[in-house]
């Protein structure tokens, strides 16, 4: 009763590929305003998880609560608009378009395959004072009227958060916001979601440990589709188990 309720609450989520559990029976909590971070070994189900949590898969058995909401089960776009967005994957990002006109299309609430219209979409340039101020926050004002194909990898990803800060949700998802970056994109992209993130839930999957303890207010270590510890990252970084999980078993 002296901790909140959680703003996300999964109880029970089982996820069977042909009888296989790649999620098996996972608890996760979020606290309302916390950096939640999920990590683990290769295989161990964080992509699986996430992918039930943003509705891109349908959970085999359990739920996924969104305050009052019930998601399981619920498509994706019906998710993002309840509250729940992940950052967009660059393939999705339109090669011609550009940052400011994706942005625009976002906040107009068109979604990816919408884009292939664009050149006769009245919602651009509604939305434009919005937009210039997202660019800005996460940094591309300088490149928001070139070609998103012409983009620097890091200046993608910096979009694809921007997108997602377009829908306003109450709980950001984010998948690994630092993959393939060198040191220095991912010291920017650290401080670029300490700015950006502004009091709002996250949820992210990360491997990169520096980033974690950063970033991450708690940590759920996935191994096997199950949760194997859960807690603050100074608490499990030395526990035993999460080491022998890290090293292989
Ligand atoms: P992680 O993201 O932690 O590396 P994943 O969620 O990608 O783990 O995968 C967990 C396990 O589920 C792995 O053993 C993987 O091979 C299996 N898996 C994931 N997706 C599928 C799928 N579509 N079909 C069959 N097996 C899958």
């Amino acid at each position: 009763p002296d901790r909140k309720a959680p703003v996300l609450a999964a109880r029970g989520l089982v996820r069977e590929f042909r009888g296989f559990r790649a999620v098996d029976g996972v608890d996760l909590d979020v606290a309302e305003g916390s950096v939640h971070a999920l990590v683990g070994p290769n295989g161990a189900g964080k992509t699986t998880l996430f992918n039930l949590l943003t509705g891109f898969l349908k959970p085999t058995a359990g739920s996924v609560r969104l305050g009052a909401h019930e998601l399981a089960g619920r498509p994706p776009e019906l998710i993002a608009r309840l509250g729940l967005a992940r950052s967009f994957q660059i393939t999705s990002l339109f090669a011609e378009l550009t940052p400011r006109q994706h942005v625009e299309l976002a906040l107009a609430g068109r979604t990816g395959l919408g884009w292939r219209f664009w050149r006769s979409d009245k919602a651009l340039g509604r939305h434009s004072e919005r937009a210039a101020e997202l660019l800005g926050q996460v940094g591309l004002d300088d490149h928001a009227d070139v070609p998103a194909g012409s983009l620097a990898y890091g200046r993608k990803r910096a979009l694809e958060l921007a997108l997602a800060l377009a829908l306003d949700p109450k709980v950001l998802l984010l998948d690994e916001p630092t993959a393939g970056m060198g040191v220095e994109d991912v010291g920017r992209t650290v401080e670029l979601i300490k700015k950006v993130r502004d009091g709002r839930t996250v949820v992210m999957v990360e491997h990169n440990m520096s980033v974690v303890s950063s970033l991450a207010d708690r940590v759920t270590v996935l191994q096997h589709g199950q949760v194997l510890v859960e807690g603050p990252y100074a608490e499990i970084r030395h526990d035993p188990r999460v080491v022998t999980a890290y090293l292989g078993d």
